[in-house]
């Protein structure tokens, strides 16, 4: 097979390697889980990147989530450049503002308020804060393996590229501020009930990616969900969804519509952003009635609603919206076709291979026992994927460059893109069986 020439990337990787921190801005772009040079990306079109040595890939990244209709839509380019031309941020409301707020309180009828921000750690962290304002309590719950952003309190036991670099917690984070985090097993639904039976009073919230995502997939257990419900609505305690992922990405309405739990608050990101920095959170009246200006909670943003990343919002939304009823239906079978070809392929190579999927976001873990939290997540071969995407990398697949992220599957990704990645991952389990 011959390689590809990845000159350009290398050398630039190198010089960056100078300037940036592991040669990054976010860590697991630089490869460390699977080896080589990353890639430098020059563009993207549909469901491909290109990189600065002129190779395409089919792309199975999406800019990690946000990219549900593919790279450069030309509806959210048009809108883009049009917001362009009138100046690209005023730090004064928009009627833009009103109207994504809008699109997602619809959308999302737990929501009945918004405020919008910049990332998805912004949504977490400034969620957990009014949690804690409005119960009185100080201490949060988690489950391992979850990620929820950067902010002190959840770089405990978290997934993403925390457990890709086997971070367990960060250097940096004061034990007075993890120890206020309680760390427990994903989809297991009796850890909390004795926590909440140990701690309950103390519990401002619990905090849960309803379909894991940064530990690769995990869906969650049958009643898991309903079970934190109950528990922290006994208790007097916030449940606290992070739909950074699965917010209408699952379902238009996310993964409360999905699963028909109705969180306390909810944190947004990725794809109301259209590929533009944007998070929210919001909730109950009662409860967003605290934030500033309207209450006390202190929380702002230079740049928070500016004009371009709002409009890209309202741009994928709007699209989601009248698509929806074709759209998440098939999303979900592409993400079937893929499941499917790619267990079919590693059994007739001999492979142990689970494909966790929920939706249209799928995962592969090179084990034979299902996955079902971060413990098992942990057993699977991180050799095996290691070997895998560097075969697939070669033959023009791109794939998330860790065995604890997941697959994105956007309505760019064609009948024969996903016939291309099944061709390519058979010929890849071949080599490595
Ligand atoms: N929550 C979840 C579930 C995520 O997957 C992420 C990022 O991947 C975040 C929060 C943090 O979002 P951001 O990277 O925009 O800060």
């Amino acid at each position: 097979m011959q390689m590809k020439n990845i000159t350009r990337s290398r050398h630039l990787f190198a010089e960056a390697c100078r300037l940036l921190p592991g040669g990054v801005n976010s860590p697991v772009r630089a490869f460390q889980a699977v080896g080589g040079d990353p890639l430098f990306i020059a563009g993207g079109q549909g469901s491909k990147i290109f990189d600065v040595d002129g190779n395409e890939y089919i792309d199975y990244v999406g800019s990690w989530g946000p990219l549900i209709l593919g790279h450069a839509h030309p509806e959210i380019v048009d809108a883009l450049r049009q917001v362009l031309e009138k100046g690209t941020s005023y730090g004064a409301p928009t009627e833009r503002e009103v109207e994504l707020a809008f699109l997602i309180v619809e959308a999302l009828p737990s929501m009945e308020m918004v405020r919008l921000v910049n990332s998805g750690t912004e949504a977490t962290m400034s969620a957990v804060r009014l949690a804690r304002a409005f119960t009185g309590r100080k201490k949060i719950v988690k489950f391992a393996g979850c990620y929820h952003g950067h902010a002190d309190g959840f770089l405990v036991q978290a997934g993403s590229g925390a457990l890709t670099m086997g971070v367990p917690s960060s250097p940096g984070v004061p034990e007075e501020i993890g120890g206020l985090t309680i760390v427990l097993p994903y989809n297991d639904g009796e850890a909390v009930e004795r926590a909440f039976e140990d701690q309950g009073e103390e519990i401002a919230a619990v905090i849960v990616e309803p379909v894991a995502g940064n530990m690769g997939v995990v869906p969650p257990a049958p009643g898991f969900l309903q079970k934190l419900r109950e528990l922290t609505a006994k208790a007097g305690s916030l449940l606290i969804f992070d739909e950074v992922i699965t917010g209408f990405r699952l379902s238009y309405g996310g993964a409360q519509e999905y699963y028909g739990i109705t969180p306390d608050l909810t944190c947004l990101g990725k794809i109301i952003g259209g590929g533009l920095p944007v998070g929210a959170y919001g909730g109950r009246k009662e409860i967003m009635e605290l934030v500033a200006p309207a209450g006390p909670v202190y929380q702002a943003g230079t740049l928070s609603g500016n004009p371009l990343a709002v409009q890209a919002g309202i741009t994928t939304l709007r699209y989601l919206r009248s698509h929806k009823e074709s759209i998440y239906p098939e999303l979900t079978k592409k993400a079937e076709i893929l499941q499917d070809g790619l267990l079919k392929a590693a059994e007739d190579a001999g492979l142990r291979l689970q494909v966790n999927r929920a939706g249209s976001l799928l995962s592969l873990f090179f084990t034979e026992f299902p996955v079902t939290d971060l413990e098992t997540a942990g057993r699977a071969d991180q050799g095996l994927f290691k070997g895998f995407f560097g075969l697939m990398l070669q033959e023009g697949i791109y794939l998330p460059p860790s065995q604890f992220e997941s697959l994105f599957l956007s309505v760019a990704h064609t009948d024969d893109d996903l016939k291309r990645t099944i061709d390519a991952a058979r010929l890849s389990f071949k080599k490595l069986g």
